[in-house]
């Protein structure tokens, strides 16, 4: 079988292992991410249940408002509970706020589900708020970020699963 430009086989997963379910769906979220229409962080969220993919959603702006692509960020400062100062792009949604939008629009349940995002999904939008209340149980993220520790509380504070992929992508790899 021959694969054009060999993206196939560089993935590293064809064979023999299988690649895990939480790699696959965070390989998805990757993808989705491309479409993101700010470049301060073009990323992308993918919500499962049972294996199944519910919802998909990348950053971007409301539908009819002009993107940071297009015209430029909308920058805005926020001062976090510790007295950090961080500025945050104004002018879209959250790639797990367009994804949990995306579910309500077509009638979608979200409770139990697992959620996929590149990064600790944020407080200071209120992305760890909105997650705790559409009833998603377990967030995998491909890694942390500096200002993680309010979501991480949040997450905690409401019995939902908090996974870092790469730190259980070695565990995994070590018990071999
Ligand atoms: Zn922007
Ligand atoms: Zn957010």
């Amino acid at each position: 079988m021959v694969y054009s430009n060999g993206t196939l086989k560089d993935h590293g997963h064809l064979e023999p292992v299988q690649i895990p379910w939480d790699e696959y769906f965070m390989d998805i979220c990757r993808v989705v991410g491309e479409k993101a229409t700010c470049d301060r962080g073009r990323s992308g969220c993918v919500i499962v249940r049972d294996h199944v993919i519910l919802s998909t959603g990348f950053v971007t702006s409301p539908e009819g408002s002009p993107t940071c692509d297009e015209v430029g960020h909308q920058m805005c400062g926020f001062i976090h509970e510790d007295g950090k100062k961080i500025d945050h792009c104004m002018r879209n949604n959250c790639a797990e706020q367009v994804a949990i939008a995306n579910a309500a629009r077509v009638w979608i349940s979200l409770e139990g589900a697992t959620l996929y995002t590149k990064m600790t999904p944020c407080s200071v939008r209120h992305c760890a708020h909105l997650i705790v209340a559409c009833g998603i149980r377990r967030v995998v993220c491909d890694s942390t970020y500096h200002s993680a520790q309010e979501s991480e509380e949040i997450f905690t504070r409401a019995g939902v699963q908090l996974v870092y992929l790469n730190k259980e992508v070695t565990e995994y790899k070590k018990k071999k």
